[in-house]
C-alpha cells in the first residue's frame, strides 16, 4: 500500500466554478481526507479555499488534475501564506490582525505594508480580512 502524505493547498475558483461540489469528489472519488481551513468568496464572486489534503501522492496528483479541469488554479503552499504584491493596495486592514507582525507597516511615512514570511505562523487571519485576496493568491 502506498504511503500517505499531507499537502497544504490553496484552490482559486473563477466566478462560475464556486458552486461545484469539488470537495465532495476529492473525498469520494480520490480517497482524500480533506481539512478546510478557510473559504472565502470575493466581492467579484471568485472563491478560494485553503485546505490540507491527505492521501497517496498518486491520488493527490490525480485529484488535482481533476480540479484543474474546472479552470481552478491549484497552488501548493509550503510555509506561510503568500502575498500577491500586485493585488495588495497597502490598505493596512491585515496589520492589526496579524499576531506576529509578519504583516507590518514597513514605512511610517508612506504606510506601506511589509510582509516577512519567516514570521508567519499560518493563522490565516489576514486571509479572512484582506478585501483584495492579496494574502491568498499568488496566481
Ligand atoms: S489587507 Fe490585503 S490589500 Fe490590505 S494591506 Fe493587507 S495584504 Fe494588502
Ligand atoms: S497568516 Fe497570520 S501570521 Fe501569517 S501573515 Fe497572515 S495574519 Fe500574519
Amino acid at each position: 500500500m502506498s504511503e500517505t502524505v499531507t499537502k497544504k493547498l490553496m484552490l482559486f475558483f473563477p466566478k462560475c466554478e464556486c458552486e461545484k461540489p469539488i470537495i465532495y469528489h476529492l473525498v469520494k472519488d480520490y480517497n482524500l481526507v480533506v481539512n478546510v481551513y478557510r473559504a472565502k468568496v470575493t466581492p467579484e464572486e471568485e472563491g478560494f479555499l485553503v485546505l490540507d489534503v491527505t492521501g497517496t501522492e498518486d491520488d493527490i496528483h490525480q485529484a488535482m488534475e481533476y480540479v484543474k479541469t474546472f479552470n481552478v488554479t491549484v497552488n501548493f503552499t509550503g510555509k506561510g501564506v503568500t502575498r500577491d504584491e500586485d493585488r495588495c493596495t497597502h490598505c493596512g486592514a491585515c496589520v492589526p490582525q496579524c499576531p506576529t507582525g509578519a504583516l507590518h507597516i514597513s514605512d511610517a511615512a508612506t504606510r506601506q505594508v511589509g510582509y516577512n514570511e519567516a514570521d508567519c505562523i499560518e493563522c490565516m487571519a489576514c486571509i479572512r480580512v484582506c478585501p483584495f485576496v492579496a494574502c491568498a493568491s499568488a496566481f
